[in-house]
């Protein structure tokens, strides 16, 4: 019998270390611009993923199913 069970597999998830030194710069490749240490973003601001809100009935754009 084997019962082989796969739970302890998760290790797929690798996320770039985190440091937070003085001369963190925007993971932007290229962009050397310096991240304060008390941004934990990863980018800078020219280079942040923006969010737009999501606002019911305004942006439909992307829906087309
Ligand atoms: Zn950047």
């Amino acid at each position: 019998m084997t019962d082989t069970v796969r739970g302890a597999a998760i290790k797929g998830v690798s996320r770039p270390s985190k440091r937070f030194s003085q001369d963190r710069v925007c993971s932007k490749p290229g962009c050397e611009t310096r991240l304060s240490q008390y941004n934990k973003a990863e980018y800078c601001h020219a280079h942040a993923p923006i969010r737009f809100p999501r606002v019911r009935g305004k942006i439909l754009d992307e829906q087309e199913a």
